[in-house]
């Protein structure tokens, strides 16, 4: 029987309803080091549990936080956040994001080390806690591959294979997704398993058809992030793609990476903007209730499961 794994239980891929596939509830980011921007520090834990509050309230089941090893991901913080909105189901990745976030061990563990860790994440629990990964997560930078993010590639798609847990893919900009999934194939991954984030960075019809014919989803995730283009962009893309006969492999998500993006922290557009307003303007632009429900809820169950 198929399943989703969230961070405590199994759920059958019917309790999963509205899901977003692409935020961040928690993050203790190594680029804030680097960078010493504040915004980037998505840690304090009773005001993502308020805004997480509010997805529940605008209609929001389910929930991927995306925050990957690299990128200061905390096992411990989920769980409290988790422990304060019960009502809400959270899917936590286990993988990479950039090579240039990576500690020294990532560059120094082999290949079937990081399978080993990956595995453990998902069968036993991340982090020494029983919380476990529902998602394996893989990533690449900007218009190139580094030896370390295809060593991390490479474990995820073996994992993949082993187990049949999804793959969600960090593309810089949008960019790679082809050659990563030349990297998926050679290693038996199912592309009707793997999803590409960040598509919208590169509104390319072309670009993106040749890897929705391979059979993979394509997630539109800068929603609300007008400084990167209006929502015209995106929202004519996605219409586009659904007359190509698309519209079973597209998901939309808002990568809310940032304290500027939650009202908890004195922000916006807030994780409840994609359920309220995104989707009263989808309805304006003329998408019926049925595409949106196979966005927003069957090709995020579909894609989840496994
Ligand atoms: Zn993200």
């Amino acid at each position: 029987m198929a399943k989703i794994r969230t961070l405590f239980k199994d759920i059958s891929p019917n309790e999963a309803g509205f899901t977003l596939v692409h935020e961040h509830l928690y993050s203790h980011p190594p680029l804030w080091k680097i960078s010493g921007d504040p915004d980037l520090l998505l840690d304090d834990v009773e005001k993502n549990a308020q805004e997480l509050k509010l997805f529940h309230k605008a209609g929001g089941k389910t929930i991927v936080d995306a925050t990957t090893i690299d990128y200061g991901r905390s096992a411990k913080a989920l769980i409290e956040i988790a422990n304060k909105v019960p009502e809400v189901n959270i899917i936590s990745v286990t993988g990479f994001n950039l090579g240039s976030y990576y500690e020294p061990w990532v560059y120094e563990y082999s290949l079937d080390d990081i399978v080993e860790l990956l595995k453990r994440d998902i069968t036993v629990g991340m982090e020494g806690t029983n919380a476990r990964s529902g998602l394996l997560k893989i990533g690449t930078s900007y218009n190139y591959i580094m030896k370390v993010e295809e060593k991390t590639l490479r474990a995820a798609a073996k994992v993949h294979v082993e187990l049949g847990t999804p793959i969600v893919s960090h593309t810089t900009l949008g960019t790679m997704a082809h050659e990563q999934i030349e990297l998926l194939l050679d290693e038996g991954v199912d592309l009707g398993k793997v999803a590409f984030y960040h598509m919208d960075h590169n509104l390319d019809f072309w670009y993106q058809k040749k890897i929705l014919e391979k059979g993979a989803y394509i997630v539109y995730d800068c929603t609300g992030k007008i400084k990167y283009g209006p929502e015209e962009w995106r929202i004519n893309m996605l219409k586009r793609l659904i007359k190509a006969g698309f519209l079973e492999q597209l998901m939309i998500a808002g990568d809310t990476a940032r304290r500027s993006y939650y009202k908890s922290y004195g922000g916006g557009p807030g994780l409840d903007y994609i359920p309220t307003k995104y989707i009263n303007r989808l309805r304006e632009e003329g998408f019926t209730q049925e595409m949106i429900d196979i966005i927003f809820i069957e090709n995020t169950k579909r894609f989840l499961s496994w």
